[in-house]
């Protein structure tokens, strides 16, 4: 049978414009389609925009900061306007980069919205229909918003929070994931009341429990009125703002609701049952360990299919899809020991086990040590940095590496490599300490605080 493309991508972000730049520049026909912006959530609507913010909110504490090293620095206000505009221009050229990149590896773009009609055939907005060997689907997912929630519709999501009007002057951030708790260091450091919601007994379940501690004990020394255990009851507007009764009873008004509560796969009317894809509870699509669908010609990589949410673990799925695929060497994303960082203040980085994951599953030692860095040593700032290694009492293997750290993003890329490699505890001994530095410490830990036999 003739195709009109040798592969479809629907979905123009991280994943499907890696998938589709590589099979072009292989010299296969490809075709995608992408009905809002190239790109995707990470370049348009996350990581970069939510990083730009990270960085504008730092300069008031750094210039504070600053006074304490001799400086005279004469504080100004924070001109959101204008940091808005500027961040509009970013997104517009990275914008143009991915078209022109993808364009450039020979893959035709359709600005439009596209579904599926059946295995081998798309059908766009504008009526056309074309058909493909091969289909990839890589629609991302977007913000859940619970709809229990009377006056939900007042809250918006990390989806408009990149175009409101003016900053907030007093934020209620709803959830304890990695969005809200990025977000809530974000508003307090751009100078806005910052509150957060959290219905659970400690924000970022999932992470190590002594890390999750630690962070949520900076974030709210730093201002963030966090609250736990704490969940919205119902929001209504009214002339001063948007009034909220938290369920402990609490009454309060905030400019902004944001909702960080998790997100859904995009898969909504995407013509899935027509081309009789199966999807899981959440709506994501059911892949095998290749990211094939249960229909044969069709493929997704990415959020829609929920594994875990993050760039570059789409982009190594589209990899191992085009590998597998169009290359003959049929390969597995391989999901294990991915490092990832929080953007909170400080930051977060983490790579592998937890404790608690670790303990339950064998003999372990658990290296940890806090402390003030230098350089708050002439300044009033109590932060304590926090290095954590988890060891394998019988292999010696670190298991996990949880680093909270001015910087622990960049750390822990390199931390991962090393536990990626399986080093051993007395790997990262042998490793000659870089001094001055608070990364040091993650070779200097002679003891285990504890040991889990
Ligand atoms: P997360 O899954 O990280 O967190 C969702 C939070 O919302 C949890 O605290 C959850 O609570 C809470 N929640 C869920 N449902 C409700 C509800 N009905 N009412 C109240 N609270 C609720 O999702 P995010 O939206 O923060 O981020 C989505 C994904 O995006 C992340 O998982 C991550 O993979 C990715 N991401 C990565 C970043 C990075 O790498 N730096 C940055 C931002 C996002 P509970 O714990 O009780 O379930």
């Amino acid at each position: 049978m003739e195709f009109d493309y040798d592969l479809f991508v629907i979905g123009g972000g991280s994943g499907g414009v890696r998938a589709a730049r590589l099979t072009a520049a292989g010299g296969q026909k490809v075709a995608m389609a992408e009905e809002f912006r190239m790109g995707g959530t990470c370049v348009i609507r996350g990581c970069v925009p939510k990083k730009l913010m990270v960085f504008a909110s730092q300069y008031a504490a750094a210039a504070k900061e600053a006074k304490a090293y001799g400086w005279d620095i004469r504080m100004g206000s924070f001109d959101w306007p204008s940091f808005q505009t500027r961040l509009k221009d970013e997104l517009t050229r990275l914008e143009g980069i991915y078209t022109k990149n993808a364009g450039n590896a020979g893959v035709e773009i359709f600005h439009q919205r596209a579904t599926l009609k059946d295995p081998h055939t798309v059908q766009l907005a504008d009526g056309t229909e074309v058909t493909a060997k091969h289909i990839l689907v890589a629609v991302g997912g977007r913000p859940f918003k619970p709809d229990t929630v009377p006056g939900i519709e007042h809250a918006i999501t990390s989806n408009e929070i990149f175009d409101i009007p003016e900053l907030p002057k007093r934020i209620l951030i709803v959830g304890g994931g990695y969005i809200a708790s990025e977000f809530a260091c974000i508003f307090n450091g751009l100078g806005a009341e910052t509150t957060q919601y959290y219905r659970g007994a400690q924000i970022l379940r999932g992470f190590d429990d002594e890390a999750r501690g630690h962070i949520a004990e900076l974030i709210a020394d730093q201002g963030v009125d966090l609250h736990v255990g704490t969940d919205v009851e119902r929001i209504e507007k009214r002339d001063d703002g948007l009034w909220v009764k938290a369920t402990d009873g609490r009454e309060a008004i905030f400019d902004v609701v944001l909702y960080a509560t998790g997100r859904k796969p995009n898969t909504e009317s995407l013509g899935l049952e027509e081309a009789g894809v199966e999807t899981g509870r959440n709506g994501e699509i059911i892949v095998d360990d290749f990211s094939q669908t249960n229909i044969p010609s069709i493929y997704a990589v990415g959020d829609v299919t929920d594994r875990i949410q993050l760039t570059p673990v789409a982009i190594r799925e589209a990899v191992a899809f085009h590998e597998t695929v169009f290359k003959g060497n049929p390969t597995k994303p391989d999901h294990v020991a991915v490092p990832s960082a929080i953007f909170t203040q400080p930051e977060y980085g983490s790579v592998g086990m937890t404790e608690e994951q670790a303990r339950d599953e064998r003999p372990v030692e658990v290296y940890s040590a806090a402390f003030r860095p230098m350089q708050n040593s002439f300044i009033e700032k109590n932060e304590r940095v926090m290095f954590k290694l988890i060891v394998c009492a019988e292999t010696r293997k670190v298991l996990g590496c949880h680093i909270i750290a001015p910087h622990a993003g960049e750390m822990i890329q390199l931390a991962g490599v090393a536990v990626k490699m399986g080093a051993t505890k007395e790997d990262f001994d042998a490793t000659v300490a870089v001094h001055p530095t608070m990364a040091e410490e993650i070779v200097l830990m002679r003891e285990p605080i504890r040991v889990h036999a």
